[in-house]
């Protein structure tokens, strides 16, 4: 839609401290031109007042912003070329879905309208609804013709705090897909702002975990899922079981652990624990990569993978997968979630069984951070 896309939004050193209480300590990052990029953390993280500062309408306690080669810090938010869509969509409830849409451009001067607002409009899918009010649509549709409003004077960067805040789930899902399809055809950069990791791994390219105030680590939604650096990271986007282990070898790209009595190992480059020998190690596993063998048929699991013993404290049969709970010497509350098995009446609760997992699934995490 527009060739002009502005550059990457890099924020160098940025903070912000409200009296003696810190909301974001100085961040480093850069947003690529054209990604669509996640700040996710639980409410009160920074996340908020990150964006704030971005859009100018936050004065940062300390540090820059710059777009391209523009440091835009000094500059008013009006003067930014940025726009911002609220949870809130704030449209004015007197004008039609058109003239909310062109409020924009008319307030710019912009004398000829219409095909600027109706191709927003075809965007957004909404071209037949120009001449309804904003009671007369759904929330989901409101959301959009806020998207179209923020975008019809082509930011170079949109920022969205929370948009789908107010929508039921369905509906939440449904406008994350259109988000991102918006995205992608209009190629600006979005900045999206979200306590919701579903939502923030499902249209982001690049997330960035926030916590305290503080980057807590950044990368694609797979990378981050697959190889969090933190217990916060692990646990904040989906469910980790974490074990207690103590380095024993080391050799080449593999790390073998004492836990329990037994041992596990795990690819050095899945561990962000320092492996000095003797060396506390929290070792991770998604519930979704560990399979169960009753402990009878133990001698038909493979050599080479990680496995512990336990007994089935719990299960429950969740639609698409089997959620079991398993006691465990090294880890109480050991989760699995086993997908399209035949549901094994052998496997109820009390049940002594093995639990087994691909090395390679396996991550390591400093042992000195608080478990969250
Ligand atoms: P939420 O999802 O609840 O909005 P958030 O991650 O976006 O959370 P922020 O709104 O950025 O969090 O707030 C970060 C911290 O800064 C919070 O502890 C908040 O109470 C505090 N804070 C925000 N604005 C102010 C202010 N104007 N004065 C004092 N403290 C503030």
């Amino acid at each position: 839609m527009t060739n002009d896309t502005g550059g990457d939004v890099r924020l160098s050193g940025i903070s912000k401290t409200y009296g003696s209480f810190t909301a974001v300590h100085p961040l480093d990052l850069t947003v690529p031109q054209g990604s669509f990029f996640a700040l996710l953390g639980a409410s009160g993280c920074g996340k908020t007042t990150t964006l704030r500062m971005i859009a100018g309408l936050e004065e940062p306690t300390s540090g820059t912003v710059a777009l391209g080669d523009q440091d835009v810090t000094n500059l008013p938010p009006y003067k930014r070329p940025v726009n911002t869509v609220f949870q809130s969509y704030a449209l004015f409830p007197h004008l039609d879905i058109f003239e909310n849409v062109a409020f924009g451009l008319r307030r710019r001067g912009v004398k000829s309208v219409k095909k600027q607002v109706e191709e927003m409009l075809e965007l957004v899918q909404l071209g037949e609804q120009a001449r309804k009010k904003p009671h007369q649509l759904s929330g989901g549709q409101q959301q959009r013709v806020a998207v179209a409003r923020a975008l019809i004077n082509h930011p170079k960067v949109l920022l969205l705090d929370e948009p789908l805040g107010a929508l039921d789930l369905k509906l939440r899902r449904q406008m994350q897909l259109e988000l991102k399809r918006i995205q992608t055809e209009v190629g600006i950069t979005f900045i999206h702002v979200t306590h919701d990791q579903e939502e923030a791994m499902t249209m982001a390219d690049t997330v960035a975990v926030m916590n305290s105030g503080r980057v807590e680590q950044l990368g694609s939604p797979a990378d981050l899922y697959e190889n969090p650096n933190t217990t916060f990271v692990a646990n904040f986007l989906g469910t980790s079981n974490l074990i207690e282990a103590e380095v024993d070898t080391t050799s080449g790209d593999e790390i073998v652990l004492r836990a329990g009595g037994g041992k596990l190992s795990l690819p050095a480059a899945r561990c962000s624990a320092p492996t000095t020998t003797g060396g506390k190690v929290l070792v991770g596993i998604r519930p979704e990569k560990i399979s169960l063998t009753h402990a009878d048929d133990a001698g038909s699991i493979p050599e080479g993978r990680n496995r512990i013993t336990g007994t089935i404290a719990d299960t429950s049969f969740i639609g698409v997968s089997t959620q079991y709970v398993i006691d465990s010497p090294v880890c109480p509350e050991f989760e699995v979630y086993a997908q399209n098995i035949d549901r094994d009446a052998r496997l109820v609760p009390g049940t002594e069984v093995v639990l087994h997992w691909s090395p390679a699934h396996t991550f390591g995490l400093d042992a000195t951070q608080s478990i969250v």
